[in-house]
Order: C-alpha cells, then structure tokens, then sequence
C-alpha cells in the first residue's frame, strides 16, 4: 500500500495567521468570537492557552475578544467596543476584501448576490456589509431568483470554482449587467485542484479536518466524484476494513487542519 499525500493540503495562511495572533494575545479574560476555526482539536488546543471560546458578546463580561479568521458583520465589531472590550481582529485578509468588494458593490447601487453557505460565520459577516444581499447556495438556487437591472456577484472564498462558473451562467439569465467578483481564495483554488488531482489517481481518497469545515467538506465532495472518499476529522476514526485491497492511498486535509494530525495519520497508514 502506497501513501500519497496531495501537494497543497492543511493549514491555509489565514489560519495560521489568526492563530499567531491569538497566542501572541493570550492573556486574562480572552476570548474568541465562535471557535477561531474550524477544527476542534485546535480550540481545544488554544484552550489550553487560556484562550476561551464565546458563542456571543453577552457572554463575555470584560478583557479581549479575537475575531475569527471568518470574519463577522462590521456591526459586530461595533458592538463589541460600544461594550468596552478590546477588539482584535484576526479576519483573514482575503475574507476582509470580500468585505470590501461587496459594500463597494452596494453603494454602487448593485443588488449584491453571495454565493455561498448561508448558515456559515463568513457569509454572515459578509452579508453584513450590504443591506439587502441575498445568498444562493447552489446554481440551481439562483434560477429562482427574478430580473434585477444590476447584480454584483461575490463568493465564498472557499466554494467551488466549477459551482461558482455555474452559478454565473445562471446569473446572466436575471440582468443585463452582470459584476462578477471572483473572490475565492488561492489557497482554496489550489488545495481543490491538489486534491482532485491526486483522487484521480489512487484507490481512496481520505480527507482530513472538521466536520463543521466547510472548505474540508468541499473537498470531500469534489474527490468523491474521482474515487472512493471518506472524511474523517482525526486519524483515530479510520475503520481499517475500510482500506482493504487499496493499494494506492491519497490524503488531503481542509485549511483548517493541523498540520501534526496530517503527520499522524501518514505515520499511522505507513505503519499499516
Ligand atoms: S481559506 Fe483562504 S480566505 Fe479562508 S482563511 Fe484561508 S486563506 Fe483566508
């Protein structure tokens, strides 16, 4: 059994940033806004260092508050300092500029249009930027939509690439201008394409990160279209039946994923 790991995988710069940034503000009383990201053995991780996670600001009762790698709406941060705690932002840059785009976008008058998950922490603070944005989630979702005169289009910075161009085609069915911003992020343009270039290749694919990840749950989903796919989020969980007659492996891992755990299980399939 051969093992494989993709050429891009794990920890993308914006985590790592929001995670220097975190443990360079450890102190008393800090908190994080939400898990600073998508991966439980990281918070709990950072735990250990003091850094406590809050679901919301009330619960919060005094210190620093951490903004998470995903961002949140400008008014959050607003709100946080009107409430006299110190506000650091760890927004990843790329996730800032979407932020950006898209309030340019409706001052300028367009209907701003997401495309991305609407339940996830980065397109709520996205949205918060533009006061009637909506959020499709697929193509499929956008062909419900009616005319509008101008549509300005930004994305997720994890999505697809290959779902983004569909929602497009679509888009241009609803207005006679249509604004695309293209504002998925490098790092996930190349971990997808690393991954669905090794799954072409190998028996089973293991993807590896949190299961509340959405980039890691991508990624799953574009190599289960290559070759037989499993997410775990920690080596432990890899039924070995699993890996029967598999002569050729491949691991991928979302960006949110440490890179020890990567390590852990290529040592843990090599031993096997
Ligand atoms: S996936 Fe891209 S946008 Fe998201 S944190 Fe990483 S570098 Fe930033």
């Amino acid at each position: 059994m051969k093992v494989y790991l993709a050429k891009y995988a794990g920890f993308c710069f914006g985590v790592k940033r929001a995670i220097d940034i975190a443990t360079k503000t450890a102190g008393k009383n800090v908190y994080t806004l939400g898990p600073l990201i998508h991966n439980t053995q990281v918070v709990k991780d950072l735990e250990k260092k003091g850094i406590r996670c809050a679901e919301n600001l009330s619960e919060i009762p005094e210190g620093t508050v951490i903004i998470r790698a995903h961002g949140v709406p400008p008014q959050t941060i607003r709100e946080a300092k009107n409430l006299g705690l110190r506000v650091i932002d760890a927004t990843c840059p790329y996730v800032k500029k979407v932020h950006n785009i898209t309030k340019k976008l409706q001052e300028e008058g367009y209907q701003v249009i997401i495309f991305g998950e609407k339940e996830h922490p980065e397109v709520i603070g996205v949205k918060g930027n533009s006061e009637n944005a909506i959020v499709i989630e697929s193509p499929e979702e956008a062909r419900s939509l009616m005319r509008y005169e101008r549509i300005g289009l930004v994305s997720q910075t994890t999505q697809s690439k290959e779902k983004f161009k569909e929602a497009i085609a679509e888009l241009k069915n609803h207005t006679n201008k249509l604004k695309v911003c293209d504002t998925i992020c490098d790092a996930t343009e190349k971990r997808q394409q690393a991954a669905i270039e090794l799954a072409k290749k190998v028996d089973l694919m293991i993807v590896l990160g949190g299961y509340n990840s959405g980039n890691t749950r991508r990624l799953a989903e574009l190599c289960s279209k290559e070759t037989k796919t499993i997410h775990v989020e920690q080596p432990s969980e890899i039924d070995k039946k699993s890996l029967k007659g598999k002569k050729k492996i491949g691991i991928t891992a979302g960006a949110s994923t440490p890179e020890y755990l990567i390590k852990e299980l290529t040592e843990e399939l090599n031993r096997i």
